[in-house]
């Protein structure tokens, strides 16, 4: 397919605002691809060149962009200021060129120049990642122009999410979106949009049976449902495991032999980015292992030597900034609470009972014999006396609570089910547990607050059943002076001119500036109440709101569409409602 064909498609989505139509256009898309097309695309449509795990690394700045554009439409830099101020975009801004292709670029040939654009690095390679990308958005239309500068500039949005590429699928397939389980659960198994399209297209669901977990490729991890009472717990489960609720960095380790013989070993966020080179200390735990193959998850901590207890993720996070990984192991030393396995040795655990995946587990972590390592302490709680009391010994000890484990859960990837179900503290306030918002964009505020540009956030949780963003609150607390200073360069970051079309807001809610749904930020709140303005979870107003929200951090290893959902939301709302003071 030419390129020209798939620009002209990404705008027709891109003015599309009924989710069906969406799904309907990609499934019409797909269908015209070659298999190897329909890998490239799946990347592209998400604004990615490959999966997150492997990432995407163009590293073009605005400056460069400025001189790209220049030349492009022959202004000077300053004009090409102007405009971005204007449009606020730079693919709008290079697809007003008048430019005349002379030759029709296919999407392989697109892609493999990308590809080459990021591979130019080193002395001179500003200048020579201009000329080179001048030279390739010459040779195609303006209007693809500007979706290869948005590819380019990782700011490519078309207004939905995987998962309505997996319902796209379905519908590819057979008309209808009956076959997305099927499709998910192999997109669950080896997180890889791309690879999964390519074996659809070529093969129809029948090719997905080659899929199983594969050492290497994150296996989307498993998430928790919360009740509010143990009793809720035992009569929902019935007799269960508990553990720890570790207030960690989630991890998922990867450990393998590659082909030289060495061992390798790969850590994976939450949202499956590959975070190995930030763990030099926890890679080096492994090493001893006697397995060829493992893959295993748990919660980095930072580990305070002096009174022995892990420290909570704020500390912990500190140690993702990039640079002085090394001084940080000395300083705050990681360990690593391992909680679940999932792979060995070419055996795959995740359909093996958890009372089966424990023992192997302990009995994996134990070979390596590291004192950074460590298995999840595991109790059995018969009855709900015994989980309340685990439960209070471990806030006892300052932790946010405890997870319960259906005894012959399986590991279900992707999945939030009650085989874990978290309990956290509960205080006097009606909800006392935080909610992960998306921030949808924000106003810029009255008084002193005006001075800093920003005085408040539009924040939403994610609808999963719609594939869109509804909001939830405005927040104007809980930041410091120099907090709001940072977050408005984090907003600015992800500016949009227009309202996303995966954002549903009333209009009297309309924030002075829109931000791309990409910022998870942790909010508190004292109760979920009914909202005649906000538009979680209604199709019909009122909808739900967070009552005296404030802020509490920024969740960089959650993607938007991990952040609490519309669902979740309403059965903390009901939940709520039973607890008595
Ligand atoms: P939440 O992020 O509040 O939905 O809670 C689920 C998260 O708790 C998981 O993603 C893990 O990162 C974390 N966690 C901490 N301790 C455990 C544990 N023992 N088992 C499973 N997950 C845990």
């Amino acid at each position: 397919m030419h390129f020209s064909y798939l620009a002209h498609r990404f705008s027709l989505i891109e003015r599309t605002s009924s989710r069906l139509e969406i799904m309907q256009l990609l499934a019409e898309l797909f269908a015209m691809l070659s298999p190897l097309e329909a890998r490239i695309v799946a990347y592209l449509v998400l604004g990615q060149m490959r999966p997150p795990f492997l990432g995407t690394a163009f590293n073009f700045a605005a400056k460069g962009m400025e001189y790209v554009a220049a030349r492009l439409l022959h202004c000077s830099v300053a004009e090409v200021a102007v405009l971005i101020e204007q449009k606020g975009d730079w693919g709008d801004v290079v697809s007003q060129g008048t430019w005349q292709s002379t030759i029709e670029l296919d999407i392989a040939t697109v892609y493999a120049e990308l590809e080459r654009l990021e591979d130019i690095s080193g002395s001179g390679s500003f200048d020579a990642k201009i000329s080179f990308l001048v030279q390739l958005l010459r040779s195609v239309d303006p209007l693809s122009a500007g979706y290869i500068v948005r590819i380019v500039m990782q700011n490519l949005r078309l207004g939905f999410s995987d998962m309505t590429m997996l319902d796209a699928f379905s519908w590819m397939l057979q008309g209808d979106k009956k076959a997305k389980p099927l499709i998910e659960r192999a997109y669950n198994l080896v997180a890889d949009i791309g690879r999964i399209a390519q074996l659809l297209v070529a093969g129809g669901l029948s090719a997905l049976k080659s899929i199983s977990v594969e050492v290497g490729v994150p296996i989307r991890p498993a998430a928790a449902e919360r009740l509010m009472t143990a009793e809720d717990i035992i009569a929902k489960v019935g007799p269960c495991f508990a553990q720890p609720k570790y207030d960690g960095f989630r991890l998922q380790v990867h450990s393998c032999i590659d082909e030289s013989g060495n061992r390798v070993i790969k850590f994976f966020s939450r949202n499956l980015l590959d975070m190995s080179s930030m763990f030099p200390d926890l890679a080096q735990a492994f090493s001893c292992m006697p397995y060829r193959e493992l893959i295993c998850e748990g919660e980095a901590l930072a580990y305070d030597e002096a009174n022995g207890s892990y420290l909570p993720f704020q500390e912990t996070v500190k140690r993702k900034r990039k640079h002085q990984v090394d001084m940080f192991a000395q300083d705050m030393p990681l360990r690593l609470v391992l909680f679940d396995i999932l792979y060995r040795d070419g055996i795959s655990y995740i359909d093996t009972p958890l009372d089966e995946r424990y023992p192997i587990l302990q009995e994996s972590i134990g070979a390596c014999q590291s004192s950074v390592l460590d298995v999840a302490e595991q109790v059995v709680c018969d009855s709900s006396f015994e989980l309340e009391s685990y439960f209070l010994a471990n806030i006892g000890q300052g932790l946010e609570g405890i997870m319960a484990k259906r005894k012959n859960g399986i590991y279900q990837p992707g999945k939030r089910n009650f085989n874990w179900i978290k309990l956290k503290r509960i205080e006097r306030g009606l909800l006392d547990d935080t909610i992960d918002t998306v921030v949808l964009g924000y106003y810029f505020g009255q008084g002193r607050r005006a001075a800093f540009g920003i005085g408040a956030l539009l924040v939403g949780v994610y609808n999963k059943e719609r594939d869109c963003f509804e909001t939830i609150a405005k927040i104007g607390t809980g930041l410091k002076d120099h907090e709001w200073v940072a977050m408005k360069k984090t907003c600015d970051e992800e500016k949009v001119m227009q309202q996303p079309t995966d954002v549903t807001v009333a209009e009297g809610l309309f924030p002075d500036v829109w931000v791309a749904p990409r910022i998870v930020i942790v909010v508190r709140a004292d109760e979920i109440t009914r909202s005649p303005i906000h538009t979680a979870g209604a199709t019909k107003f009122p909808g739900f709101a967070l009552r005296f929200p404030r802020f509490l951090s920024i969740r960089s290893d959650k993607s938007a569409v991990d952040a609490t959902t519309v669902q979740e939301i309403q059965e903390l709302f009901a939940q709520q409602k039973r607890v008595v003071f």
